[in-house]
């Protein structure tokens, strides 16, 4: 399929552009796309070590790392990673059990202002990058934060909405740590071929969220060979008239 000549990744936390999409974006850089990735619910303060003080610097830090390693090895200096600043679930309160349990969770009801929120940045970001190919998150792990994106996403979508190019993206690790797999039709499905040796760097840099990073790197490519004989991230084509 083609791909335009700039991208937007909504990510809704840092690092899940990265996790679910690193090889893709190294792909795409490689090829001079303009790469440019929104990090939504990025005032956080989670980390899996607990002992970690700064964390917000520390995971900024670890998602400019990977940037730059994408710009270094693809001689591509147009990746560009904004962070929205708003808080993810667990600042906003959810308990981090819940957070996994949406909209089961008994808290989703306060939280329309935030969709309606994100409602206007995402009209915004769908005008000023009205040449870009986008990705959204398809909320696959039920991460409340993720659902809420997508969701405010395909509330953002003017009517008659079909001259974009839009992907949904499966989330990582959420889609390799399902006991099932999750099913895209065939003729939805966009598979982006990857290199694996740029993906585990790219894994390694985000040691503040992945207790077992090496295990981490292994089932990722376990899972893409469900898929395919060759490493690759897996996407669904939701909207184009872009063939
Ligand atoms: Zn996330």
């Amino acid at each position: 399929m083609t791909i335009n000549k700039s991208v937007l990744i909504m990510s809704p936390h840092i690092d899940d552009a990265f996790l679910s999409l690193g090889g893709t974006i190294h792909l795409l850089s490689s090829k001079g796309v303009d790469i440019k990735v929104v990090n939504v619910f990025s005032k956080t303060n989670f980390s899996i070590k607990p002992s970690m003080t700064d964390i917000q610097r520390i995971r900024r830090n670890e998602e400019m790392l990977n940037a730059n390693l994408v710009r270094n090895i693809s001689s591509n200096n147009n990746i560009d990673v904004e962070f929205l600043g708003i808080p993810d679930a667990v600042m906003r309160g959810h308990k981090v059990n819940d957070v996994l349990d949406y909209p089961r969770g008994n808290t989703h009801m306060e939280e329309y202002s935030l969709k309606t929120e994100l409602v206007s940045i995402i009209k915004n970001l769908i005008k000023t990058n009205k040449k870009s190919t986008i990705f959204i998150p398809l909320g696959i792990g039920n991460h409340i934060d993720h659902v809420i994106l997508r969701d405010a996403f395909f509330e953002s979508m003017p009517t008659g909405y079909n001259k974009q190019v839009i992907l949904g993206y499966e989330e990582q690790p959420y889609s390799f740590i399902r006991s099932t797999t999750v099913e895209i039709p065939k003729e939805k499905e966009v598979l982006f071929t990857i290199d694996p040796k740029v993906k585990a760097a790219i894994v390694r840099n985000y040691s503040s969220q992945i207790h077992e990073v090496e295990k981490f790197i292994k089932s990722l490519e376990e899972y893409s060979e469900r898929f395919s004989d060759r490493p690759c991230e897996r996407c669904i084509r939701i909207s184009t008239t872009n063939k």
